[in-house]
């Protein structure tokens, strides 16, 4: 499972907890969202602007 990081407003994607409200459920890959999702916080950026967050 990875995390991925929003680059404007520091909102993390965990594949592990999904994102319930969005309708994505806990273990949704992040492959699996669609190349439009946008930051559930901002909604400012996408999908392509979100860094990996690496596992220290
Ligand atoms: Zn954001």
């Amino acid at each position: 499972m990875a995390r991925y990081r929003c680059p404007c407003c520091g909102h993390i994607y965990d594949e592990a907890k999904g994102e319930p409200h969005e309708g994505y459920p806990p273990g949704t890959r992040w492959e699996s969202l669609p190349d439009d999702w946008q930051c559930p916080d901002c909604s400012v950026r996408e999908k392509a602007d979100f860094e990996a967050v690496k596992e220290t």
